[in-house]
C-alpha cells in the first residue's frame, strides 16, 4: 500500500489531532492531508506521471512530510538527498535517475535551482508552511507492492552514490514493523532531530509515527539542549537518533539541561554501533529503555530490532524483525557455523529492489533474495545479532584481526573520553597499526599514555593503540554517525 494514503487514512480517523509538530509550526492530520492533496495536484498539473522521479531537498521541518506525502500521493518516485549537498552531486543524481522536478526547501535552494537549471530540469521551492493554490488530487495513487516508491543514494564502499530502489511493501512493512516490535501506542508523541531525507529518520521513524496516527515533534539541526526542551515541552514518549545524539544529550544534562522527563518510555538507536557505558548512563539518567536496532539504507533502515515487550540484549541489536531472516556467511560465503563471526546477510520484506540502473551492483549486492551488507557479526543461540564492525574497518595488524569497534567499546569507558574513533594506519612493519581519535571532556588533559594503560589493562596486546590523535569533535555524517573516512590520517601518523 501507498504509505501516503494510510496517512490520509489517519486524517479520516483523526482530523485535528496534531501530526507533526516543530517550534515554528503545528500540521494536524487534516492539514497535512490538505496541504499534501494540494501539493500532489501541483505536480500532476505540472504534467508529472506516475514512476516520474523527483528530487526532494528539504531539512527536518514540518514542510518535509507534505512534500514526502503530497509526491508519494501522486506516484511520482522520491528521491530524497542531503541539504548540504552540492551542485555537482545534485547534478550527478539528476542524470543518473533521469529526474523530471527538483523540489527544494526555500532555505536550502540554492544549490538545487543551480543544478536543476544546469541540467535543464524543472524547478520549485518549498515555502513555508508548503501551501499550494492547486486543486487537490483526491485519490492516493496506487502502487504495485514492488513499484520504486523512494530512491536513495548511499555512497557504498567503493564508486559513485548509487540509488537503492525502495518498494512500496519495503515502506509499508518497515512502517508497521513498529507495531509490532515496539509496544507502540496510538497515543505517543515521537521526537527525532535525524535528518529526513536519511533511511532511519524517513522509513522507521516518520513514516512509522504518522502511518500509525501518533504525533512528531521535528528539530533541525540536531542541538542537545534544544531536544531536551523539546522532550520536556511536547511530553515526548518515544525519541529517536544515533548514538552520537545520546551522548551529546547526557552531556548537555550533566552541563544542567532537563533530564527528568516522566513522559518518556523509550529511545530508539540506529545507524552505528551504541557504545554500553552509554546505554547504561543513558538509561540511568534519564530513566527511560534504549532500544536498539540494526539496519541500512539497503533495508529501508530495519532488519533487527529489540523489542521492547521481550527480552532485550543490551549490547546485541537484536533479532531479525518480523518477516526478515539473517544469515551469516563465511569468506567462502557458506553458512558460518553458529557463534562464529561473518558477513551478515539479509532477506524478507525490507530489502529493496536492487540499485537504480546498475544491474551488476544489483548481482554483487543481492543474490537469491539475499542481501550481502558488508557488515561483520555474530548470532547467539537465541537468534540476537551483534554487529562486530564493518568489513572495510577491519583493522589486519600483524596478521591478527582487530575490531574498532571493540577497542572503542574500552576506550569510551575512561570517563575523561567522549567520542572515539579507532582506525588502522599503514605501518610498515605490521601492515596496519592501531590508532585512535578521541575527543576528550571539556578541560581534560589527560594523556595518551593514561589512555594506553587504560586499553592495556583491558586488551589483548595486539588491540592496544599505539597511535593517539586529540580532536574537539569527531567529524559526522548527515544523521551524525562518526565519519571515520572524514578523519585526517595524516595527523595521526604525526603523533607518537
Ligand atoms: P553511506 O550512505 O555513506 O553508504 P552508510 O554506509 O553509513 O552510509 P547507511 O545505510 O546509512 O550507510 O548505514 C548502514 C550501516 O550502518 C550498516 O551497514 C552498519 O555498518 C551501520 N549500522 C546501522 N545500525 C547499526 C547498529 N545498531 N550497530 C552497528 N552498526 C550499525
Amino acid at each position: 500500500m501507498n504509505i501516503a494514503a494510510k496517512v490520509w487514512r489517519q486524517a479520516e480517523l483523526r482530523g485535528s489531532k496534531v501530526a507533526v509538530r516543530s517550534a515554528r509550526l503545528d500540521l494536524s492530520y487534516a492539514d497535512l492531508r490538505e496541504r499534501s492533496s494540494r501539493l500532489a495536484g501541483a505536480v500532476r498539473s505540472a504534467g508529472l506521471e506516475p514512476a516520474d522521479r523527483v528530487v526532494l531537498i528539504c531539512p527536518t521541518v514540518p514542510e518535509f512530510p507534505v512534500a514526502y506525502y503530497g509526491l508519494a500521493a501522486a506516484g511520482t518516485t522520491v528521491i530524497t538527498m542531503n541539504t548540504m549537498s552540492t551542485v555537482p552531486e545534485i547534478e550527478y543524481v539528476l542524470a543518473d535517475s533521469g529526474a523530471s522536478l527538483v523540489l527544494a526547501w526555500h532555505e536550502n535552494a540554492g544549490a538545487a535551482r543551480s543544478a536543476a537549471g544546469a541540467a535543464g530540469v524543472p524547478f520549485r521551492e518549498l515555502g513555508d508552511g508548503a501551501r499550494s493554490d492547486a486543486a487537490p488530487l483526491a485519490e492516493v495513487h496506487e502502487f504495485a507492492q514492488d513499484d520504486t516508491q523512494v530512491i536513495l543514494y548511499t555512497s557504498g564502499t567503493t564508486g559513485r552514490p548509487k540509488g537503492a530502489e525502495l518498494t512500496a511493501r519495503n515502506l509499508d512493512t518497515a512502517a508497521t514493523m513498529l507495531l509490532d516490535g515496539f509496544d507502540f501506542r496510538v497515543e505517543d508523541r515521537f521526537a527525532t532531530a535525524l535528518p529526513l531525507f536519511h533511511v532511519f529518520g524517513q522509513a522507521a521513524v516518520l513514516n512509522s509515527a504518522l502511518a500509525n496516527g501518533a504525533s512528531i515533534s521535528l528539530l533541525a539541526p540536531f542541538d542537545a539542549a534544544a531536544l531536551l526542551d523539546v522532550i520536556r515541552r511536547d511530553a515526548i514518549t518515544l525519541v529517536s537518533g544515533v548514538p552520537t545524539m545520546w551522548t551529546a544529550l547526557l552531556q548537555a544534562a550533566r552541563e544542567g539541561a532537563p533530564s527528568d522527563f516522566g513522559t518518556l518510555r523509550y529511545a530508539t538507536s540506529g545507524g552505528a554501533a551504541l557504545p554500553l557505558e552509554v546505554l547504561r548512563e543513558f538509561e540511568e539518567r534519564f530513566g527511560c529503555q534504549i532500544l536498539e536496532g540494526y539496519g541500512l539504507t539497503e533495508t529501508c533502515a530495519i532488519a533487527t530490532t529489540n523489542d521492547a515487550r521481550t527480552t532485550r540484549k543490551p549490547g546485541t541489536v537484536g533479532r531479525p524483525a518480523p518477516g526478515v531472516s539473517i544469515e551469516i556467511r563465511d569468506e567462502a560465503n557458506r553458512p558460518a557455523r553458529p557463534g562464529t563471526v561473518g558477513e551478515v546477510h539479509v532477506s524478507g520484506p525490507t530489502v529493496m529492489k536492487g540499485y537504480w540502473n546498475r544491474p551488476e551492483a544489483t548481482a554483487e549486492t543481492k543474490t537469491g533474495g539475499w542481501l550481502r551488507t558488508g557488515d561483520l557479526g555474530v548470532l547467539d543461540d537465541d537468534g540476537y545479532l551483534t554487529i562486530v564492525d564493518r568489513i572495510k574497518d577491519l583493522i589486519i595488524r600483524g596478521g591478527y584481526n582487530v575490531y574498532p569497534r571493540e577497542v572503542e567499546e574500552v576506550l569510551i569507558t575512561h570517563p575523561d573520553v567522549v567520542e572515539v574513533a579507532v582506525l588502522g594506519v599503514p605501518d610498515s612493519y605490521y601492515g596496519e597499526e592501531v590508532a585512535a581519535v578521541l575527543a576528550l571532556r571539556p578541560g581534560s588533559a589527560v594523556p595518551a599514555r593514561e589512555l594506553k594503560a587504560w586499553a592495556k589493562d583491558r586488551l589483548a596486546a595486539y588491540k592496544v593503540p599505539r597511535l593517539y590523535h586529540f580532536v574537539d569533535a569527531l567529524p559526522k555524517g548527515s544523521t551524525g554517525k562518526i565519519l571515520k573516512r572524514g578523519l585526517d590520517r595524516s595527523a595521526l601518523l604525526n603523533v607518537a
